[in-house]
């Protein structure tokens, strides 16, 4: 690997990921074709996220449909100091967003009567910022563009849905593939309070692959990521086409935010910043890239 010319990583003395002959450094292919399960037909070239990957290939007896795996190291820019969070307000600054994601700039977000989805996700976010604050933790407000390889205790992106009708009713979570093990447990611990504070009922019938595949979980195709080891997950709050959704979302914020404030709470409590940064993730690879089976140079 061709380290030093891609990514500009100093390969010192020092034992560790780079060192490793199978370092790929960030931005570099790893010659796996990423796909969501839920969404084939869109596929990308799979590249080492901020802090590089290793690519473990299977050995020889591992049999012909192994695939390996790839080890991300911990991050370098573990915070220190108290307890950093993220809250994402859906499809804000959608217009700002880099190249890579450009994408994203007509997904504007749902609209209904008025009302849009953005202005509910950024006042619910300034919200919950206010409670975690008041809590000694640092908040960070996230527009749509997520920084390079971003890293927090947790991240929780927030939505509002419309099924363009009128008729579902509910709040839907999900969090991504190939990241930290401490997902299902924020996951959770949100879902569990949001659920009591809003007495809204928990939709899991139309989870869809793209809150599965949201792109500030797939550190795999965009820079603008969450590091694999951030718990991330996002949550779509209610329906914007749904009369009571709507009015509970626009009448009473506070209890949404403070809902979800007590669920990140819980799993900052329930979660050291040691155990989520302790050591370096092993995922799944991606099936290998077939045109791309020559050795390196
Ligand atoms: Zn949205």
């Amino acid at each position: 690997m061709t380290g030093i010319q891609l990514g500009g990583i100093k390969v010192g003395p020092v034992i560790g990921a780079a060192t490793d002959p199978n370092f790929v450094p960030a931005g570099a292919p790893i010659g796996q074709i990423g796909s969501d399960p839920g969404d084939p037909d869109d596929p990308w070239s799979a590249a080492a996220p901020p802090g590089g990957v290793i690519v473990q290939t299977p050995g020889p007896s591992a049999g012909p449909n192994a695939t390996g795996t790839l080890r991300v190291p911990v991050p370098k820019n573990v915070p220190t100091g108290p307890r950093r969070v993220a809250i994402q307000a859906g499809h804000w600054k959608s217009d700002e967003t880099p190249d890579e994601l450009r994408r994203l700039i007509p997904q504007t977000g749902a609209e209904w009567e008025g009302v849009t989805e953005v202005e509910i996700n950024l006042d619910v976010a300034q919200r919950i910022g206010v409670i975690l604050n008041s809590k000694g933790i640092v908040v960070d407000i996230l527009p749509t563009t997520i920084p390079v390889g971003y890293v927090a205790d947790a991240f929780v992106a927030l939505h509002a849905d419309s099924d363009g009708v009128g008729v579902n009713s509910g709040f839907k979570m999900a969090h991504g593939a190939r990241r930290g093990p401490y997902e299902d447990a924020l996951l959770n611990d949100i879902k569990d309070s949001f659920g009591a504070a809003t007495r809204l009922e928990y939709d899991g019938t139309h989870i869809t692959s793209a809150m599965r595949g949201y792109f500030a979980f797939n550190w795999s195709r965009y820079q603008h990521a969450l590091a694999a080891h951030t718990p991330a997950v996002i949550l779509e709050m209610g329906y914007l086409s749904n009369d009571d959704d709507r009015a509970l979302m626009l009448d009473k914020p506070d209890v949404l935010a403070s809902a979800i404030a007590d669920g990140v709470l819980k799993f900052l409590n329930d979660t050291p910043r040691s155990k989520i940064f302790g050591q370096d993730l092993v995922v799944p690879a991606f099936p290998s890239r077939p045109s791309r089976q020559s050795p390196s140079p």
